[in-house]
């Protein structure tokens, strides 16, 4: 289950096989967003992950796999600026379905080819047309920034909720929920 957290991709960077334990602190979900529990979560384990940053370089970060002790559940947690199954800053992902969506073309983009730009645009499409199959390009623009910046290529099986929204069910962990959830960890 991806959470995402408040702090930049930066306190992520690959420095050590580890994070810093005040990192951890920092994006240790206190409750677990599968049964519910108010506990904190055990470190699972790590995982490299690459980010594609807004000027076309890339950079190597760690993320952290949290387990609940009661439903065995796990949940990464990610910065700020990352999506869910994509490498690419959420910057540069919303920069450009935003100027699809206002100008009608791809934009020239150092860390995103055009072909890469439609498929972006074609999954947006899909997910808006859940919401409305009208919509003009203002309101499609408004939409797209009001979602956590994580989910905005979300599948979909994701429901965009905050944290404070979530509601468990008693036999949550034997049909697990997915879950795009905005954490506030800082
Ligand atoms: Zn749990």
């Amino acid at each position: 289950m991806p959470v995402q957290c408040e702090l930049d991709w930066r306190f992520f960077q690959v420095i050590t096989p580890w994070l810093p334990l005040d990192v951890v602190c920092r994006i240790r979900p206190a409750r677990c967003g599968n049964c519910g529990e108010f506990h904190p979560q055990h470190i699972h384990s790590y995982r490299d992950r690459n980010m594609v940053l807004a000027d076309g370089t890339s950079a190597a970060i760690l993320v952290v796999r949290f387990r609940c002790p009661y439903c065995k559940r796990t949940i990464t947690a990610l910065p700020k600026e990352c999506l869910v199954r994509n490498q690419h800053e959420g910057e540069t992902v919303v920069g450009c379905l935003e100027h699809r969506l206002l100008t009608g073309h791809t934009m020239d983009n150092p860390a995103a080819s055009r072909p890469l730009q439609r498929y972006w645009y074609s999954g947006l499409c899909w997910q808006l047309a859940e919401i409305s199959c009208r919509l003009e390009p203002h309101e499609a623009a408004g939409i797209l920034h009001s979602w956590p910046v994580f989910s905005v290529l979300c599948a979909k099986p994701f429901r965009r909720l905050s944290w404070c929204d979530v509601v468990f069910r008693p036999d949550a962990y034997h049909h697990p929920l997915f879950l795009a959830i905005h954490i506030d960890s800082s």
